[in-house]
């Protein structure tokens, strides 16, 4: 038999390469504007027409590029980002890849002039499919300008499937916003069929962030700055009162890159609970910086996800910075760390009569009672149980890379000396004096969270069950049931069929077991029939609710010492840490001064 396998040409290569990194006109846009920005350009002019289909030009002031790398630059794995694979573990310029020059210039007409500073002349180099046409020498402004014609001209299929230019037009103007909120000191203009969409002067980042959404948008922002050994989170959150039906202007930037990260955004939508209508959400623009060793950027130059290390402690920090921010700027009660004195009266106001805006504290408030009449009061039960910590190092807490909420105790991580007492209450050292934990109530305040966790961020996880379990009702349950079937469903339960008086259930969620579900569907219907309605509770709280009172670990239960530790681990993980879901404490602290003085009467 012959040989068969053969290399593939380079332009054809490209070509299949060109397929992953170049979606659509949007992605030459990013490719290009990040380029100009390693190549240190302080202005850039984007001009795009027929939204990118016909024409997709950048030109950039930056450094330029020799004759050579002019040439260089079309090659696949031409770059001169990185040189050795640990540089791939500290990549501080946008691409380093060295595939997305050779990409574009595999589907389109390229035309690339550039000059460097020291040059009299510059070069003028066209490419058409991979292909040389010509190089000359040119007088050019130094920089370098690359004009994309035919975006795809020929890959036939891939043309016809572009969207409206309207569409189009949407997506190049997403990633110029992401390119140029990140870089507010360098100047954008943006042009389409020579109508100026953008013209952005260099500016700090808040100008820039008006600039682009808008004059009104000053009023509403609210400045985010925190600084940890973990991360540091800059940028602004919009004011509680503005927020939006939809989700449009929420911007994570990690390392100047822009990101999607569901769990992030939890983090900081959780920080607005109880200050957001049903249905509203908040905006932002967050840049956090962190050790490039700590997340892996390696991933595929479209994607917008990014791994990182301590994700735990991760959303623990941007949640708690939010929470302060919003309550500095009295948008909401001061609830977290208290880190810095600028809550304090600033000297000049010392001598001014000024109204205080005051933060009442209810001891007795029952979260679970405001809940039914007040909702939009949820923030006065949030106060959280960091507070409730005397005498912290905060700073120390911050840089722990273990969960946050370890640190404070005073014994080592992962050996925190918990013991149980009469079965019901597990109690631990920490810094200010003692914890008393109550086993019930705190498991209660975990499962909870992990249901609605699980229903809304994770996908339910589910078991399937060996044989369908048949559970039969009154018609009225089977009714109830039915009712809130798409809530059993988002939290792991598969139903097979659902009949006048019987149930099919084949799947359960994975932290319940089979044994226990009679039990816990009847509570809950219980539950449900019991509860007052009320409309802005969803029934998918009261199923958490229940289902956690159900599945808590009861007084009496004696736990071992992992056991032990899990609650008090995953208690102080939780957002409300220091309520049961029903408004009950879950642990309560005694002071060591408050000890002293019972050895001082
Ligand atoms: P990467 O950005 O991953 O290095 P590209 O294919 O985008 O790969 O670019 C290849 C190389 O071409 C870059 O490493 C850089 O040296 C050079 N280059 C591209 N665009 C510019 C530009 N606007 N100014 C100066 N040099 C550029
Ligand atoms: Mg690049």
């Amino acid at each position: 038999m012959p040989d068969i396998i053969q290399l593939l040409p380079d332009h054809v290569a490209n070509q299949i390469a060109a397929g992953e990194v170049v979606q659509r006109p949007a992605s030459v846009v990013k490719e290009l504007l990040e380029n100009a920005i390693d190549a240190e350009a302080t202005q850039i002019k984007l001009l795009i027409k027929d939204a990118g289909k016909v024409l997709i030009q950048v030109i950039d002031n930056g450094k330029g590029m020799s004759q050579t790398d002019a040439r260089l630059c079309f090659e696949r794995h031409a770059t001169s980002k990185i040189k050795k694979a640990e540089d791939l573990f500290n990549i501080n310029t946008k691409g380093f890849r060295g595939e997305a020059l050779a990409s574009i210039a595999a589907i389109a007409h390229v035309t690339l002039k550039t000059r460097q500073e020291s040059q009299e002349l510059g070069t003028s180099i066209r490419v058409e499919g991979s292909e040389v046409k010509s190089q000359e020498s040119v007088s050019t402004p130094k920089g370098t300008s690359i004009a994309v014609k035919n975006l795809f001209y020929n890959i036939p299929a891939r043309r016809n499937f572009l969207k409206s230019n309207t569409i189009e037009t949407r997506h190049i103007v997403n990633e110029f916003q992401r390119v140029a909120l990140v870089h507010p000191n360098i100047s954008f203009s943006f042009y389409h069929n020579d109508n100026e969409i953008y013209n952005l002067v260099a500016s700090n980042l808040r100008q820039r962030i008006v600039a682009i959404l808008g004059k009104k948008t000053n009023e509403k922002l609210v400045p985010i700055n925190e600084s940890t050994d973990i991360v540091a989170i800059e940028g602004f959150i919009t004011k509680p009162e503005f927020a939006k039906k939809k989700r449009g202007e929420q911007f994570f930037f990690v390392n100047n890159r822009f990101i999607k990260n569901a769990y992030l955004n939890h983090a900081v939508t959780s920080a607005f609970e109880g200050l957001l209508a049903q249905g509203y959400y908040p905006s932002y623009f967050l840049y956090l910086t962190v050790p490039t060793k700590s997340i892996d950027i390696n991933i595929h130059p479209t994607k917008t996800e990014i791994k990182f290390d301590d994700e735990k402690t991760l959303y623990a920090i941007l949640r708690s910075t939010i929470k302060h921010s919003l309550g500095q700027y009295n948008v909401a009660p001061a609830l977290d760390f208290d880190r810095d004195a600028s809550m304090d009266t600033p000297y000049e106001f010392k001598n001014k009569h000024i109204s205080t805006p005051k933060v009442s504290v209810n001891p007795d408030f029952n979260p679970f009672n405001a809940q039914k009449t007040r909702p939009t009061n949820f923030q006065q039960k949030a106060s959280n149980w960091e507070s409730l910590y005397t005498g912290i190092d905060v700073e120390n807490i911050e840089v722990e890379s273990e969960p946050v909420n370890s640190s404070m105790f005073t014994e080592e991580k992962s050996t925190h000396k918990t013991y149980q007492i009469q079965n019901k209450y597990i109690v631990s050292n920490i810094k200010s004096g003692v914890v008393y934990i109550n086993q019930n109530l705190a498991h209660q305040r975990i499962l909870y969270e992990e249901f609605l966790e699980n229903s809304t961020v994770n996908e339910a996880a589910s078991q399937q069950l060996l044989f369908p379990l048949t559970l039969a009702f009154s018609k009225d349950d089977v009714r109830i049931i039915e009712e809130i079937k798409s809530d059993l469903e988002s939290i792991g339960f598969i139903f097979e069929t659902i009949s006048e008086e019987a149930v099919v259930v084949k799947g359960i969620p994975v932290n319940i077991s089979e044994s226990q579900i009679t039990t816990i569907i009847e509570q809950l219907l219980d539950d449900i029939k019991n509860d007052v309605p009320d409309t802005s509770f969803s029934q998918l709280d009261i199923m958490a609710k229940s289902f956690a009172k159900s599945l808590a670990i009861k007084t009496g239960t004696k736990l071992d010492a992992k056991e032990q530790e899990e609650i008090v681990n995953k208690l102080f993980l939780c957002k409300e840490a220091n309520y049961s879901p029903f408004g009950k404490k879950t642990f309560v602290i005694i002071n060591i001064q408050e000890i002293d003085k019972q050895f001082n009467n």
